[in-house]
């Protein structure tokens, strides 16, 4: 970890006027949530773009419940990390005004945070494709899937933004009305691949935002749009930034 980095990142939050995080899967990674792009765990049985697709979902809901079951069996027990815990803090400190998350784990939320938009959905919550239905995750029964809606008997889908499916209205023009008014983002944890979120914090380097990116490895973003990359773990760097903040405010 780059302390001068840590510095440079607790000053530049204390300058701006409104900071936002924007976060991906690599920030729960340290709750025992495997992210997309890294190696290991159940993105090596389960191809994303095969089996988080909707058309794989409305013709094969069997095998794309495979793939839910584990995911969820994940998110249900996972536990808040320190860089959630950490993003919380600096919100109710008062130097964070919101969290864009592309997750659909609802960890910010478990974490504090109160500001989040879920840019792909959640996972926690599912609803049925005819009628109003919805279910909320803790009650789904593990040993009965496809999950079927109690009212109809339609197909319950679980409320995340599947390849192939528009991003929910309210949370896209809420996002980008944050990564527009702000003047500094935290991009942490996410390879800035998937379109449109990846052009959040774009957006917000075109308005003059100071971007200040936290991940393993440098991204698409590094070169070009982050004004710097502090490299390492999010659950070590979070901390660290929050406790310069509050050393020097
Ligand atoms: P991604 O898997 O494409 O990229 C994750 C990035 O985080 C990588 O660059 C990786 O190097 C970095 N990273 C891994 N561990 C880290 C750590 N401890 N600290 C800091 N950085 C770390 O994830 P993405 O960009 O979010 O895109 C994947 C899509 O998949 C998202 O849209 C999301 O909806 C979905 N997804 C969500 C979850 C979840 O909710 N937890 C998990 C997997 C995938
Ligand atoms: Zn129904």
């Amino acid at each position: 970890m780059d302390h001068k980095l840590i510095q440079r990142a607790a000053k530049d939050i204390l300058n701006s006027k409104k900071t936002i995080a924007f976060t991906g899967a690599g920030i729960s990674a340290e709750s025992g949530i495997p992210d997309f792009r890294s190696a290991g765990g159940l993105w090596e049985k389960f191809d994303p773009e095969e089996y988080a697709d909707i058309h794989a979902f409305h013709t094969n809901p069997e095998k794309v419940w495979l793939m839910l079951k584990e995911m969820f069996s994940l998110i249900m027990t996972a536990k808040p990390n320190p860089a959630h815990l950490g993003l919380a803090e600096l919100e109710r400190m008062g130097y964070l005004s919101s969290v864009i998350t592309q997750n659909v784990d609802g960890l910010h939320q478990l974490a504090g945070s109160r500001n989040v938009i879920e840019f792909h959905g959640t996972h926690r919550t599912l609803s049925c494709l005819k009628c109003s239905f919805t279910l909320d995750g803790t009650s789904l029964k593990m040993e009965d899937l496809p999950p079927r809606c109690s009212r109809c008997s339609s197909l319950l889908k679980p409320d995340v933004v599947f390849f192939g499916e528009p991003i929910p209205w309210e949370a896209q023009t809420v996002s980008f009305k944050e990564s527009k008014s702000c003047s500094a983002v935290l991009v942490i944890g996410t390879s800035a691949v998937v379109y449109p979120a990846a052009s959040i914090p774009i957006t917000a380097k075109e308005r003059g935002a100071m971007i200040i990116e936290i991940n393993r490895e440098p991204t698409p973003l590094t070169d070009g749009i982050s004004d710097y990359l502090i490299l390492g773990s999010a659950g070590e760097i979070i901390p660290a930034i929050i406790e310069e903040v509050k050393r020097i405010r």
